[in-house]
């Protein structure tokens, strides 16, 4: 074992205790960075105001403009000479990050996904095709190191060339598959159209972005595997902050290395167990680039119930960061909540995509997805029908007037790595 097992059962108290001391370690070694050391000066707080974990909240924040504002290596806490690796983020706001990491941070990373993939029983006897961006994106080489760890046979098929991957699961006895929920749909449709069923595959693992509950129920029918959910971003090092146990309700984040707040992401106040608000993370375990109360971004809330599996207190699945929510004529929408509708629909297929207008001041979204040829007849009342029931559904579920146009299917975009399904015009105005 790469990891103490007890850490995931630990009692409150000694949990809290082992955080505290991680906690004040964190706060001592980001001394060294000036964005830091400048923040507590600000804010007049010192590592020696910290005799409960509460006491964090006496700190600021951390941004994400901060980290755009440290670029290129401003956060890094330990001098160059310690570092051995260098990712960023993707960009998907923005401009990317820089994250850094020292031999021990890709060790520690390395267990925590191996600590993942353990608890939903994948190992040894396991072919892992891991099917995403192996450059600077940290879920490439992030997945592998952890799979490598424990002992799966690996293969770093990266991205691209579809049939080629759909061959190698077939020939290879894959078992366990990682990537994007978006190109594991594109993976099932491509299947669909070779004729391959893809007996081997049992496992798949899909994160990076947000995906509905529908999204997992279609990818299990089409793929014949179970899908778990993992969650991470490369400035908390990459893939493996938090991971689905076989419950698949809520993930598990590692509290022994992260430590959790959410907050009114308005006001900046911390909320109870049950309420959703901003994920806020300091982690405890790193040594590079350690973060104090970095705001995430992303919409969860701490779950109340504790989990059939022993393990400690769960986040509940990301329904997307808080600046992905659109503002629709004041209803908030998440791209998410639209996917959710859309699967449930026979008629429709699986890829959409929304645009945003802003049309005599008013906000106008448009809904294109694609039929599903197997459920429909080509008579025009029938696409009639299917194009009101899909507006009806979208209005009962967001309450909200939506255009829908029905396309032709293969004719919208598929994606390999973070779909953008979302296409706000309203700025260019
Ligand atoms: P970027 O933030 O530029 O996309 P990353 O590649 O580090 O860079 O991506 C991390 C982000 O991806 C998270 O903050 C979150 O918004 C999203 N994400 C990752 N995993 C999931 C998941 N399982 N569910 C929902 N969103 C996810
Ligand atoms: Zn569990």
């Amino acid at each position: 074992m790469f990891w103490d097992k007890k850490m995931e059962t630990l009692n409150p108290a000694d949990l809290q205790a082992l955080q505290l001391k991680r906690l004040k370690k964190t706060l001592r070694s980001v001394q060294s960075v000036e964005f830091y050391r400048k923040q507590f000066d600000n804010a007049g707080v010192a590592v020696s105001d910290v005799k409960t974990l509460d006491d964090i909240q006496k700190f600021p924040f951390t941004k994400k403009q901060d980290l755009r504002d440290g670029y290129p290596f401003g956060f890094f806490a330990v001098p160059m000479r310690k570092i051995v690796r260098i990712h960023t983020t993707s960009g998907t706001t923005g401009k990317p990050t820089v994250v850094g990491y020292t031999r021990r941070d890709l060790d520690t990373w390395a267990n925590l996904i191996a600590r993942n993939m353990t608890m939903i029983g994948v190992g040894k006897d396991d072919v892992f095709q891991n099917m995403v961006n192996y450059g600077m994106f940290t879920g490439g080489l992030g997945f592998h190191y952890g799979a490598e760890k424990i002992g799966m046979a690996v293969i770093p098929s990266a991205t691209g060339n579809t049939r080629r991957q759909i061959e190698m699961i077939r020939d290879f006895g894959v078992t366990t598959i990682h990537c994007t929920p978006s190109y594991a749909m594109h993976l099932s449709e491509v299947a669909e159209e070779m004729g391959e069923t893809l007996e081997s595959l049992k496992t798949g693992i899909f994160g990076a972005e947000p995906w509905s509950d529908n999204m997992r129920h279609t990818l299990e029918d089409r793929l014949g595997l179970t899908a778990y959910d993992s969650y991470g971003m490369s400035e908390l090092f990459g893939p493996g902050v938090a991971f689905e146990c076989p419950e698949r309700d809520g993930l598990h984040i590692w509290h022994d290395s992260y430590l959790v707040e959410i907050i009114n992401p308005k006001t900046g106040e911390r909320l109870s167990d049950g309420e959703r608000g901003e994920l806020v993370v300091t982690p405890l375990i790193k040594e590079a680039m350690p973060l104090i109360r970095y705001r995430v971004g992303d919409v969860t809330m701490l779950m109340e119930d504790g989990c059939l599996c022993g393990r400690y207190k769960k986040i509940a699945r990301i329904t997307g960061r808080s600046d992905d929510m659109l503002i629709i004529r004041g209803i908030n929408v998440f791209p998410s909540q639209i996917e959710h509708v859309l699967l449930r629909i026979p008629e429709v297929g699986n890829q959409f995509m929304v645009y945003i207008d802003r049309i005599n001041h008013l906000d106008e979204m448009t809904v294109e997805v694609e039929i599903n040829r197997s459920h429909f007849s080509g008579e025009l009342a029938d696409l009639a029908r299917t194009q009101k029931k899909v507006v009806k559904e979208l209005h009962d579920t967001l309450e909200l007037r939506t255009t829908v146009k029905l396309v032709e299917p293969g004719s919208l975009p598929r994606f390999e790595g973070k779909a953008k399904r979302v296409i706000d015009r309203r700025g260019d105005i």
